[in-house]
């Protein structure tokens, strides 16, 4: 490019990504690094990140280790733009299945875990000019997944709080949305396979169980959540983009 910067939708802004170290925060953080923005990532385990990102350790279940990243994040960059509430875990079964401590736990972790990073990043993001916010649900926010009983009320809950988030934080010039994919090929779905007798077979059946025939990738739900934290959604908030192939649709 004869010396000549690239520029992209990001250029100057600087964005956080919860899960970044590996499937859809993965996909994300390339995603906004190739629009232009310099990544943090947070994660509990950040051994296998991406090397050409920042990475921070912290557990977001953890409050004390939150604030603790999102003060390196700051320090590191002096701004705060965006913020990619990604890190979560899943739960299986009705909702008999799961004691007290695995609801206690997966709540901390899907729900209240957006709540601590966002908070410890607030003071940053009024400073922004462009403060976005994009928060990984799922398609079990808004349509009856069988035996998801403490996963579904988990996204359910971040569906609401991005409404929540995104009305409480407006007139701050802070948009809050969410991303809501379906079934989608990352390591975390890689071991719900590996766990079964077959796991080709299991695959094979899994994709044809999607409405368009396979899993949905990563990159397709990194670039709807690189459209909802650029400026080209900036009257869009509180509201969210299903990337599911119209497996929510069917419901
Ligand atoms: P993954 O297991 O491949 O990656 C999750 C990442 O989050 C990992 O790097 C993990 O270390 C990190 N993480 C987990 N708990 C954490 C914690 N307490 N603190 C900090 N980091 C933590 O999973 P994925 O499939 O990429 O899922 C990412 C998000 O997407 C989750 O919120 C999940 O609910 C959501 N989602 C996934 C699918 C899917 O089919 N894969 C579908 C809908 C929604």
């Amino acid at each position: 490019m004869g010396g000549t910067e690239m520029t992209g939708p990001l250029d100057g802004l600087v964005a956080i990504v919860t899960g970044g170290a590996s499937g859809l925060g993965a996909a994300i953080a390339q995603r906004l690094h190739d629009d232009g923005a310099r990544i943090a990532v947070l994660d509990r385990d950040t051994t296998h990140a991406d090397e050409k990102f920042a990475a921070f350790t912290a557990d977001v279940s953890d409050r004390t280790s939150v604030e603790a990243a999102i003060a390196a994040v700051g320090a590191q960059f002096g701004r705060i733009d965006i913020v990619v509430n990604n890190a979560g875990i899943g739960a299986q079964g009705d909702i008999a299945a799961n004691d007290d401590d695995e609801w206690a736990r997966v709540l901390s972790i899907n729900v209240t875990g957006i709540a601590r990073v966002t908070a410890a990043a607030l003071p940053w993001l009024r400073q922004s000019p462009a403060a976005a916010i994009c928060n990984t649900a799922s398609i079990a926010a808004t349509t009856g997944l069988p035996q998801r009983a403490l996963y579904s009320a988990s996204k359910g809950a971040v569906a609401a709080l991005t409404r929540a988030m995104a009305t409480d934080h407006l007139r701050e010039g802070i948009r809050v949305n969410s991303v809501n994919p379906g079934t989608a090929d990352t390591p975390w779905v890689g071991r719900l396979l590996d766990s079964a007798t077959d796991p080709a077979a299991e695959r094979a059946a899994l994709a044809a169980r999607q409405p368009h025939g396979r899993l949905v990738s990563p990159d397709e739900v990194a670039g709807a959540v690189a459209y909802l934290v650029s400026p080209a959604s900036g009257s869009t908030t509180g509201t969210f983009i299903e990337v599911d192939g119209g497996m929510a649709s069917l419901r």
